[in-house]
């Protein structure tokens, strides 16, 4: 880029050179050395000793002879003396037509308007973008300082791109095993999760280069443009060798191509796509280049994106827990002085938050405690900050409702978790969480199910109890009134569970031992009586439920108030409390 710059910029310059130097040649010759009378003017024109005549608009002629003198003599400004000396073969310059001070004003702004637009252009190449050169973020000498513990949490999705770190470290040792890394990396969550921050940082890791660009960048520029701007990206990361690319909201040009309707309104996301996709099958697994995608939903991916050689590694990077979000607070307030601040208890009241609204809540605080003048950032300029950051909401209202959530996603996820402990004991509760996730569950509950090449009819009666146990949890603690839809999601597992048994595997009285989807046109006739008898199954077993959650509801309180207080719980924690009696 500045090769170019520099190039471009002499264009002016030679272009100004040039002018003075052509007017100060036509001033020059202007200029006679003696004068001479027009009759002997004439003569040097019949003994041919003229090789030009030059018109000036004043009264004068100056003639330049063929031996290189030079004099002037009075114009006569007779019509026929032009015609008279071209008939000659004298060269004539008439600067009547050519005016001086006139040409002298349009070249400076001629030049000055060729000076403005290659200024204007250049500026343009070297600042947000211009057709094709997209202006790339290149932070590959000022993210030496991020690293991993410039990120809190998400330790799930660190352990995993340290694989990639290591990678990009030595890509050769990973060939020697002839091990594939993966090329593509989609990080998704909601936003503000840090999934930049964690691009970056594996790029600060590596000590490698970091590219930077968005998806949004490739809406609505002419045909043609995003896939150039793709090519110019990829041709700039391997001019280094090793490089992290990063592209945020990668969804602009990978989303799911819609139904039949998407037509030419999409050739330019779709041109953009394949260019991506060809880049990225183009340079081998030794280069050490590393392409990483993030999203806030992973589901809306086209799946040519994700198919193995492409991002075939998806890591989830979730909202942060109340310990993550104290480590978050503790980090972003590392160059702020405080006084005694009670992380905890920040953590606590920040349920919901992402690391971006943390960071923006400490930020607000830092900005008070100076508006104050106040050496100290304190517990009250939090506070302040605090009904800052959820305004738009009344404080108490909006403080009432994440409480509120939270306790009916606790007891939810505490039943489903307690049913599985009791009715699925090979299958490994690891994880119970009432953090949301962008799949849209309000909080989940992890089970490892034992592996196993077919289920028994009494384990799939279990699975559809421990689905049920969300619901079942919030009816016997909240009342009947008071159940929510966050039970959406079992509900169709269940039916689907529940469907099969009777209409696919010969569990079911309606059916027997026949396949309803081997029926033909005869399985109409049976659809509603299948319906029928999954809705009696269903029900009885939610009835079981409901009535063994009552028998625990010591233990189910015990885990929902734990899962209140820490948000996630962990294997040993879930089974700690399990065994421990009440
Ligand atoms: P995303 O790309 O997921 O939208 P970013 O990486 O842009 O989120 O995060 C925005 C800012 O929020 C970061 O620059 C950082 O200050 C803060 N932040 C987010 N997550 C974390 C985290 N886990 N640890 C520390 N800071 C975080
Ligand atoms: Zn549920």
């Amino acid at each position: 880029m500045n090769k170019l710059k520099k190039n471009i910029i002499w264009i002016p310059i030679a272009t100004a050179i040039f002018s003075v130097i052509a007017l100060a040649y036509i001033s020059f010759w202007s200029k006679a050395n003696y004068n001479k009378q027009y009759s002997n003017f004439l003569e040097d024109i019949t003994n041919n000793k003229i090789s030009k005549v030059i018109v000036n608009n004043s009264s004068d002629l100056t003639i330049l002879l063929k031996d290189g003198t030079k004099y002037s003599t009075t114009n006569p400004n007779s019509p026929n003396l032009k015609e008279d000396l071209l008939k000659n073969d004298i060269e004539v310059l008439d600067t009547n037509t050519f005016n001086p001070p006139k040409t002298i004003a349009s070249s400076i702004l001629l030049v000055s308007i060729i000076s403005a637009v290659f200024i204007f252009i250049n500026k343009r190449k070297l600042g947000t973008s211009s057709i094709t050169n997209l202006d790339v973020k290149d932070f590959s000498e000022d993210n030496d300082a991020l690293n991993f513990n410039s990120v809190a949490g998400n330790e799930e999705a660190k352990e995993s791109l340290m694989d990639i770190v290591d990678f990009l470290k030595n890509p050769q040792k990973y060939k020697d095993y002839g091990a594939r890394m993966p090329k593509g990396v989609i990080l998704y969550g909601s936003p503000g999760t840090g999934k930049t921050l964690l691009a970056k940082a594996v790029a600060g890791e590596a000590k490698v280069p970091f590219y930077a660009l968005s998806g949004s960048d490739f809406v609505q520029v002419y045909v043609g443009v995003g896939a150039a701007r793709i090519r110019n990206l990829f041709k700039k990361a391997k001019s280094q060798g090793k490089a992290v690319i990063f592209i945020d909201e990668i969804d602009a040009i990978g989303k799911k191509r819609g139904g039949s309707s998407a037509s030419s309104g999409n050739d330019e996301r779709d041109q953009t796509l394949n260019a991506l996709l060809t880049e990225m099958s183009g340079f081998g697994e030794k280069e050490g280049i590393v392409v990483i995608a993030a999203t806030n939903r992973l589901d809306t991916l086209d799946s040519a994106l994700l198919r193995p050689g492409r991002f075939d590694r998806h890591i989830e990077v979730s909202l942060p827990d109340i310990s993550a979000r104290e480590k978050i607070i503790s980090l972003h307030l590392e160059n702020k002085p405080h006084y005694n601040l009670d992380l905890k208890d920040i953590a606590k009241k920040t349920a919901y938050f992402s690391g971006a609204k943390l960071e923006n809540l400490i930020n607000e605080a830092a900005i008070i405690a100076a508006k104050e003048n106040s050496s100290l950032l304190t517990q009250e300029h939090i506070n302040k900050a605090y009904s800052i950051v959820l305004a738009g909401y009344e404080k108490k209202e909006r403080g009432h409702y994440l409480e509120e959530d939270k306790l009916l996603t606790s007891y939810h996820e505490a039943g489903h978790a307690l049913i599985s402990l009791l009715k699925t004991p090979q299958d490994k509760v690891s994880k119970i969480t009432i953090i949301p996730t962008t799949k849209g569950a309000g909080g989940y509950t992890l089970t490892i199910p034992k592996d196993s090449s077919y289920q028994r009819l009494d384990y799939l009666k279990n699975r559809i109890m421990v689905l049920l146990g969300g619901r079942a949890a919030e009816e016997i603690i909240f009342g009947q009134d008071k159940i929510s839809t966050g039970a959406q999601g079992d509900l169709s597992q269940t039916t689907e569970i529940s469907m099969s048994m009777i209409a696919e595997y010969g569990m079911g009285k309606t059916l027997g031992l026949l396949k309803l989807s081997s029926l033909g046109s005869l399985s109409n006739s049976y659809g509603n009586p299948v319906v029928e008898e999954c809705r009696e199954l269903v029900n009885s077993l939610y009835k079981e439920t409901v009535n063994l959650l009552t028998e625990n509801k010591g233990k189910l309180t015990q885990i929902a108030e734990k899962l209140i207080e820490e948000e996630t719980l962990d294997e040993k924690e879930i089974y700690d409390i399990f065994n421990e009696k009440i």
